[in-house]
């Protein structure tokens, strides 16, 4: 028998079929965020204790409370998925927090066929959220095993001396000096990362300033600690690890900290000029900015603030505070999550890097225990959360950091999220802006910047704020020109009532208060000039791109499935360059079947109305994953089974794939491609399939047939693969980390894994001359739409471009100031230089594309 000190049994807490928790589809639970566990899909209607202990939490909503064990163990049972949609309907409490349970007592019941209405599904997750000095042994039962209410389901053990010893507190110390290579320091996506690494590897991981200094140190746990040392680039540092895998996490944290961050997401590098603005002459009525976003407007200045939710000052007692805030911190954890999901499917890294970032901070420890301590002191739980960032930021805002200074509109959207969880309110609806308004505040959150942005503000002008911040980073995302750190007297000035129309240039870097008439019809003019710009792009997004030495491009679109294909067609596409299946497979507890593919492929094809489509079969395997498909493990799975190579293992995906491919019509309008081909062999085999199942169709008809160039392998023998494929197409993504050998995927390799590196580019010349005489050659990576690399593919011969739909009006535009022969002349130099950043100066000097003419383009068109 079991030592009862020593083990924890928790039993099933309702009759049903087990869910491993990395399986539950919801990514807050399977990504483990909240802790490790199981899950059950009840087949009862009624939740029991799985052990003795006290309630420590109820949701409002009735769908998820936690139990705590007398030794600390803290336990969330969290009804269904989505369940806080229902707002507690079918569900009826049968506890509440302080009340002490014993095993098998029962907790709630609920009535299935409600839940089952507004919830995405009933699995049930067990989360053990606070495992104390507890750990807990892998799950005895397997996926789909019926488990009956009441029987043994999980152990925990107490961990012992020994275990102890390997534990992240204790094990081997080590530390490690280095110098801050981050352009933009230490702000809040390297230090969410940093706590990702300390995590992965079990460690405890420290930072101090170096040379030491008394209390000049942070535990990564907490991201404000970490940004409050203020370290930026050039800083010295000592990492401090503790546990048995400390020297692989310093390794990781290392890379992270001394490699410079790529240039899109280092905030500050791209656009925005810091200092040059304020050392400009400023006329008079000039206030001067940092440029965050680049861009001209000219409008009324409107200022823009809203207030915090209201909260109840005075709490109702910690037993019911405290958890309350937990509860709140909870949901916006999990909204977060989903956020940051979501920003990652529709193509949007930034937003998702700050979603995470957002998610990591909330989770930091030394906020809740400020707020916690507050609660204790009688406040509620919102009051306490609002006195906990005001400090907070107050404290980012007097430490003279710019850095620093710049993530409090973080911690303010932070507040203002959890302060709207717990009031009970909806979140308030953005303030109604006049047309044309340049908005002023003293700083915005990232939420209230999406909020607003559906309106279509003129222009931004914050009076604090940053380059560096988040804020900053949505704007030039979403082409809002912004000025930031203008100071008080922008407030002052906003608020004078007779203000009229200003002038923003955030290319010069100023805000013009009072300009005259004159003035104002300059900017109009200049405003006009660049609308112009990007609307002769727009307007002859459906005309052929052809160059100034008269070759004629396809440009087309990139898209994940029926839906972005109307958007590329009404960008002007000339065709679909690459639809990447695998999107449709994705987020699904199996694989779509024949005719729900037929459907989707119809629907692009119809969109196009006859262009041509290129569907790329699945591409599963390394970075795309699909849990139904159960792949093995294996040490490199970027060299392992994917692409093409999946159809020796699972030929029957590829059997129902062509099928509904070839159901579609008309079929000559299709294409089919192949990714991740690295000899002919493969593409002869598809063919063969090809060609069996069509004649038992009995089309008469063949879709055409290409080959993705991934692969050093496959651009050296592009000659072989061109003479069995009837395209090919460069996926630059790929190629570049295969050629380079470094992950995609890795950021602090990000700024290095560049497609302009000479290597990758000899590889392009190589594959275009395999095929010429053969078969076209396209590029659908994303070198395509890289407003250096597209001239230069053009220049090495490639045939067709194809980017994201939004891109496509000022690719053809810069297309048709080209002149790709002269940019030829010029390939072997730029061949010949040792690296990509190099090869970028040297393009950028050779395509001018800072506006001044150049033999091998006009001004280059940025729409
Ligand atoms: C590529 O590798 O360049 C490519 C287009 O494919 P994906 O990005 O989907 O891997
Ligand atoms: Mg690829």
């Amino acid at each position: 028998m079991s030592d009862p000190s020593q083990t924890l049994i928790l039993q099933s807490p309702v009759e049903g079929i087990v869910v491993p928790l990395s399986e539950v589809p919801d990514p807050v639970f399977a990504g483990l965020s909240l802790g490790e566990g199981i899950a059950i899909d009840p087949l009862g209607g009624c939740l029991h204790a799985p052990c003795d202990g006290e309630i420590v939490q109820c949701a409002r909503t009735r769908h998820a409370l936690t139990l705590r064990t007398d030794a600390g163990v803290e336990l969330l049972l969290h009804l269904g998925l989505d369940t806080v949609e229902l707002e507690g309907q079918g569900i009826e409490l049968m506890v509440s927090v302080g009340d002490s349970v014993r095993a098998g007592d029962p907790l709630c019941r609920f009535d299935a066929d409600v839940l089952a209405l507004g919830a995405s599904a009933l699995i049930t997750p067990l989360v053990v959220t606070e495992p104390a000095a507890w750990h807990l042994l892998p799950p005895r039962h397997s996926k789909g095993e019926r488990v009956a209410l009441g029987e043994e389901l999980l152990v925990l053990t107490r961990t012992s001396a020994e275990q102890d010893e390997a534990a992240t507190t204790k094990g081997p110390l080590m530390e490690r000096c280095l110098t801050l290579a981050l352009a933009a320091g230490l702000h809040a996506r390297p230090a969410a990362r940093l706590r990702a690494i300390a995590r992965e590897y079990g460690v405890n991981l420290e930072v101090h300033l170096e040379p030491a200094t008394e209390g000049a140190g942070a535990n990564v746990e907490s991201l404000s600690a970490l940004m409050n040392l203020g370290l930026v680039a050039g800083s010295a540092l000592r990492l401090r690890a503790q546990g048995t895998r400390g020297e692989a996490a310093l390794d990781a944290a290392e890379a992270l900290l001394t490699t410079p961050e790529a240039k899109e997401h280092a905030a500050g590098t791209t656009q925005a000029v810091p200092t040059q603005a304020f050392e400009k002459e400023l006329e008079t009525g000039e206030l001067a900015g940092l440029i965050a976003s680049q861009g001209l407007a000219t409008g009324p200045l409107i200022v823009c603030r809203p207030p915090l939710p209201s909260v109840p000052y005075d709490g109702e007692g910690e037993s019911v505070e405290s958890p309350r805030l937990k509860q709140a911190l909870n949901r916006i954890s999990d909204d977060l999550a989903k956020a940051e999901v979501q920003a990652t499917h529709q193509g949007q890294p930034a937003e998702a890097e700050i979603f995470a970032a957002h998610g990591a901070w909330l989770e930091d420890p030394n906020l809740a225990a400020e707020a916690e301590a507050r609660i204790s002191d009688g406040r509620s739980a919102g009051q306490a959360w609002r006195e906990a960032l005001d400090a907070e930021a107050e404290r980012l805002a007097a430490s003279g950091n710019d850095l620093l200074a710049a993530r409090v509109a973080d911690l303010r959207d932070l507040q203002r999220r959890v302060m709207v969880a717990l009031s009970g309110d909806n979140q308030e609806a953005a303030p109604e802006l006049p047309e044309g308004a340049i908005l002023v505040a003293e700083d915005l959150t990232p939420s209230e910047l999406v909020a607003v942005a559906d309106q279509h503000p003129a222009g931004l002008c914050l009076s604090g704020g940053g380059t560096t911040s988040h804020v900053a980073i949505l704007a030039r995302a979403r082409g809002i020109p912004c000025l930031v750190a203008m100071g008080q007297a922008l407030l002052e000035a906003a608020h004078e009532a007779a203000l009229g129309s200003v002038i923003l240039d955030a290319e010069k870097g100023c805000l013009a208060l009072k300009p005259t008439p004159m003035q104002l019809a300059e900017m109009a003019e200049r405003i006009e000039a660049r609308r112009q710009q990007a609307e002769t792009a727009r307007a002859a997004a459906h005309e052929p791109a052809i160059t100034l030495d008269g070759r004629t491009v396809e440009v087309r679109a990139n898209i994940g499935g029926a839906e972005e294909a109307c958007l590329a067609a009404a960008s002007g596409a000339d065709g679909v360059g690459l639809l990447r299946s695998e999107f449709l497979f994705l987020g699904r507890d199996s694989a779509p079947d024949e005719a729900t593919q037929r459907e989707e492929y119809q629907a692009a094809l119809t969109a196009l109305d006859g262009k041509p489509v290129i569907i790329r079969t699945l591409d599963i395997g390394a970075d795309k994953q699909l849990p139904y498909l159960r792949l093995p493990t294996v040490p490199n799975p970027a060299l392992g089974v994917r692409g093409v190579r999946l159809w020796q293992s699972q030929p029957e995906l590829l059997e129902t794939q062509l099928r509904a491919i070839l159901g579609v019509t008309p079929l000559k309008a299709l294409h089919i491609m192949l990714p991740m081909v690295s000899e002919a062999a493969e593409l002869r085999e598809v063919r063969q399939r090809l060609e069996t199942l069509a004649a038992e169709l009995g089309l008469s008809e063949r879709p055409r047939l290409g080959a993705m160039i991934e692969v050093p392998s496959a651009a050296l023998c592009a000659a072989s693969l061109a003479d069995e494929a009837d395209f090919l197409s460069i996926g630059t993504n790929d190629l570049t980390q295969y050629t380079l050998a470094m992950d995609r995927e890795d950021p602090a390799l990000a700024s290095r894994a560049d497609v302009l590196h000479p290597a990758v580019l000899r590889l392009i010349q190589a594959t275009v001359a395999g095929a010429a005489k053969r078969c076209p050659v396209g590029v659908c990576g994303s070198a395509a739409s890289d407003e250096l690399a597209a001239p230069l593919l053009v220049a090495l011969g490639v045939d067709e471009l194809s980017v994201e739909p939004a891109r496509i009006p000022a690719v053809k535009a810069a297309l048709r100031h080209l002149d790709t022969a002269a940019l030829a002349a010029n390939i072997p130099e730029l061949l010949a230089l040792p690296d990509a950043v190099s090869v970028r100066l040297r393009l950028g000097e050779l395509l001018a594309l800072d506006n001044e003419a150049s033999p091998i383009t006009t001004p280059f068109a940025r729409c």
